[in-house]
């Protein structure tokens, strides 16, 4: 499932939309109608309403920018809008402004937040929502070869590592004893 706010244009007979500038966000919505084309004969599950704005401090503050960035994660995941938000100012302020990977300034690529356990359907029975959400998951990286070198799924040792970290964390904040 993807969701994204697009811009209605006027086709008489039909209902259209204007594509997403983004080219991740174009991708993912024709791998989308790919899918339904595939297994559904193009029919297409639509929602219709009004988009939901995140509040901002101007066209180009920089939190409409992070705005941004916090959507289109909320877009591809399906998570709340707060409950992104959260994260990335978490990563983005343990970051120091420079990608995890490579050490880039952020503002010279194309920062994004990656998950170190991949965001994967499969990942998420696994481990549960509780581990993929979390902000020690999510690392700030710029660019989408960095966001893929962050992910540790493959890594078992690594990955067990992470849930300690988090669930260690985690049971301070809920006084859980040892
Ligand atoms: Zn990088």
């Amino acid at each position: 499932m993807v969701q994204y706010v697009l811009k209605r244009v006027d086709i008489a007979g039909r209902i259209a939309f204007e594509p997403p500038a983004d080219s991740g966000a174009q991708e993912a919505i024709k791998r989308e109608l790919r899918k339904c084309r595939d297994k559904h004969h193009d029919y297409v599950l639509l929602t219709l309403q009004p988009p939901k704005r995140p509040r901002t401090t101007g066209a180009f503050s920089q939190n409409h920018h992070l705005n941004g960035h916090i959507m289109q994660i909320c877009n591809e995941t399906s998570n709340s809008y707060d409950a992104i938000k959260y994260c990335v100012k978490y990563a983005l302020a343990i970051s120091g402004g420079v990608c995890e990977v490579c050490g880039r300034p952020l503002r010279d690529g194309q920062p994004q937040g990656a998950h170190r356990i991949g965001n994967t359907i499969a990942n998420r029975a696994k481990y549960g929502d509780f581990v993929i959400d979390h902000r020690f998951n999510i690392g700030m990286t710029c660019s989408l070869k960095c966001n893929a070198e962050l992910d540790i799924s493959g890594d078992t040792g690594k990955v067990i590592k992470l849930c300690c970290k988090i669930y260690a964390a985690e049971s301070k904040k809920y006084g859980v004893e040892k």
